[in-house]
């Protein structure tokens, strides 16, 4: 595609310090380890490039997919013809006070232990999450009763018109697994995090007893995106997927995990499309079983024919 080559050899002019690959299969870069190769696939390392990086992509009509860290994606067997944005290398992170400031490419664990060793408790949940900062807000990222949004003071973001904002957290719309980022079409580029103090043996000894039963109930082992569906209203998934009796169900390489029904694993050798179809097949057994239609959490990228939102 014209644009794209035209794109790239933009991207290498303006951005000489970031990743840039041609490509490069999208497999390497989420955690089901499945996904085709990006035609383009660019790590910035500051918001300044990514945002740079964005403009670019709307002078040259290419509507690129923005990712974290590919920890609730599933992108297509076939590809994406277009430019992969991932954040990760975006990673200043500091503290002042309980204030915590920190690119939206740092890894919530990180966070979570910069947290801990200034004293400041909040972040606990977000330690065994293995998102970005920005995915996590996205996401509005939560476990064991906490959610992101309870820490969110404001977001510095990129809207789809190429001015930067800051949005606080009214602005920002958090509800379950839901954020004003994805109405907006916005990219958040960082944030600050408002958390309070406390003995930091007691936050480390929290996030050691969250891991340990993470790993005890979780298949931590298998490539997955987590949690596949959203809790439906007044139940859980796993639930209701153990209840159908779909442990263990496979489709060629993907699995429900016999750990934890409401994950779908990576057994070896999984495609995007052997997940596809099986969540499709738990959705309609689920149904036939209980009448609850289960939703993914998991985001579905289409296979890319230009059009699909920034943050799909
Ligand atoms: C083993 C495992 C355990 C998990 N446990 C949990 C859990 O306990 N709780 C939970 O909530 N989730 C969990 N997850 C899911 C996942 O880690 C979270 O949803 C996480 O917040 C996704 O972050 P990411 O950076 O990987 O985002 P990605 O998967 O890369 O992207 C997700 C969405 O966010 C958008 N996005 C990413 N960055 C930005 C940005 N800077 N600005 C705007 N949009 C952006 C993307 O466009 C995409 O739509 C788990 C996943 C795994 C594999």
């Amino acid at each position: 595609m014209e644009q794209l080559q035209s794109l790239h050899a933009a991207l290498v002019t303006a951005l000489p310090h970031a990743l840039l690959r041609q490509n490069e299969p999208m497999a390497r870069h989420t955690t089901f380890c499945t996904g085709g190769p990006a035609a383009l696939w660019l790590q910035p390392d500051c918001a300044a490039s990514l945002a740079q990086a964005m403009v670019l992509a709307r002078e040259h009509a290419v509507q690129p997919v923005l990712l974290g860290a590919g920890s609730n994606v599933l992108a297509p067997d076939e590809g994406l013809d277009t430019l992969v944005i991932q954040t990760r290398g975006m990673s200043g992170a500091s503290a002042e006070g309980n204030v915590l400031f920190a690119d939206c490419g740092v890894s919530l664990r990180r966070l979570a232990t910069l947290a801990q060793s200034h004293a400041l408790t909040g972040l606990e949940f977000a330690h065994g999450i293995p998102g970005t900062l920005g995915g996590g807000l996205f996401m509005n990222a939560g476990a064991y009763g906490s959610e992101l949004k309870d820490a969110v003071l404001s977001v510095t973001a990129l809207l789809p018109d190429g001015t930067i904002t800051t949005l606080n957290r009214a602005a920002m719309d958090f509800g379950y697994r839901h954020s004003a980022l994805a109405s907006l079409g916005a990219v958040a580029l960082s944030t600050s995090l408002e958390l309070q103090p406390d003995s930091a043996d007691a936050i480390a000894a929290r996030m050691a007893e969250l891991q340990a039963k993470r790993s005890a109930s979780q298949p931590l082992d298998f490539p997955s995106a987590g949690s596949t569906f959203k809790r439906p209203t007044g139940g859980y998934a796993a639930a209701l997927i153990d209840q159908a009796g779909l442990k263990g169900l496979t489709v060629g390489g993907a699995q429900v995990s016999e750990k934890h029904a409401g994950f779908v694993i990576n057994r070896g050798g999984a495609s995007s499309a052997d997940i596809l179809a099986l969540i499709a097949e738990i959705q309609r057994r689920v149904e036939l079983s209980s009448g609850i239609r289960l939703e993914p959490e998991v985001r579905i990228l289409p296979r890319y024919k230009g059009g699909i939102p920034w943050n799909f």
